[in-house]
């Protein structure tokens, strides 16, 4: 298959193997758009570059774990040399976790804030002096409709994404100077393998919820909005509301 529109353009996804990560891997091939792909589990990474190859673009595989964040930046520097062009970042790895406040362990309020927070900060760093060099760049958070409304037994994870937005909006101010357009992608829920984790008890109903494939073209439209313009923040909901 050709892809649809010829782009001189890289993305770094990270996520990209499974869910809303994998889906927008797939989009962005067919738009022409080389990638490379971040994640834990190399099989699962292999799979989407194995799918997206007939499409005629590039896509490297990445093997990092986000979770060790003290590394993370150095990695996604070392990502960022290996191509000519990685004019992308999505920053879409993160994980769910239900349990109250009051009862919620140290250990895994820092592992929520760690990938869901600090490892956006930290992928951000790694590829900010490329982008400045360029003078531009597509930042991209996946956040989360949990980003303007707390829901109970969700707070850890609303908080990381509230900051997430803060983070956001900082590093849109400060960089629009250098080109850098930044956005956030906040999506109501979505049928993924988050809501298998063991991390998340819920008992929604999986077929009203997004698909990943609904956020993956919301992903793209926003990087494929015109130089001039920017899509500060795009909320996409389930139409029939379910959260
Ligand atoms: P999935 O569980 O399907 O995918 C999560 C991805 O993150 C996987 O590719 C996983 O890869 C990767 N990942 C997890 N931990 C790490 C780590 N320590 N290091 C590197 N990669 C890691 O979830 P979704 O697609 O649903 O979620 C993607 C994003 O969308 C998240 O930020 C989530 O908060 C957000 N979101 C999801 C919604 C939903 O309802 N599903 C709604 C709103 C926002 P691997 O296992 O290979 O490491």
């Amino acid at each position: 298959m050709n892809p649809i529109v010829t782009t001189n353009r890289t993305a770094l996804i990270t996520g990209a193997s499974s869910g809303i990560g994998k889906a927008t891997a797939l989009a962005f091939a067919k738009a022409g758009i080389n990638l490379a792909l971040v994640g834990r589990s190399p099989d699962k990474l292999a799979a989407v570059a194995e799918s997206v190859a007939d499409v005629g673009v590039t896509a490297k595989t990445y093997v990092v774990d986000l979770s060790q964040t003290d590394r993370v930046s150095t990695k996604i520097a070392a990502i960022a040399a290996d191509f000519d062009n990685l004019d992308i970042l999505v920053n879409n790895a993160g994980m769910a976790y239900t349990g109250t406040m009051g009862d919620m362990p140290l250990a895994d309020w820092q592992r929520v804030i760690d990938l869901n927070l600090t490892s956006v900060f930290q992928c951000i760093h790694g590829i900010l002096p490329y982008m400045r060099q360029r003078q531009s760049g597509i930042i991209v958070n996946i956040s989360s409709i949990a980003s303007k409304q707390v829901f109970p037994n969700w707070g850890a994870y609303s908080v990381s994404k509230f900051g997430l937005m803060a983070l956001t909006q900082a590093i849109a101010g400060e960089e629009r100077a250098n080109g850098i357009r930044v956005s956030a992608i906040c999506p109501g829920s979505v049928n993924t393998p988050l809501w298998d984790t063991d991390t998340v008890q819920a008992d929604f109903d999986r077929s009203a919820m997004l698909t990943p494939e609904m956020v993956a073209q919301g992903i793209l439209y926003t990087v494929l909005a015109p130089a001039g313009a920017v899509v500060e923040e795009l909320v996409i909901m389930p139409s029939g509301g379910a959260l």
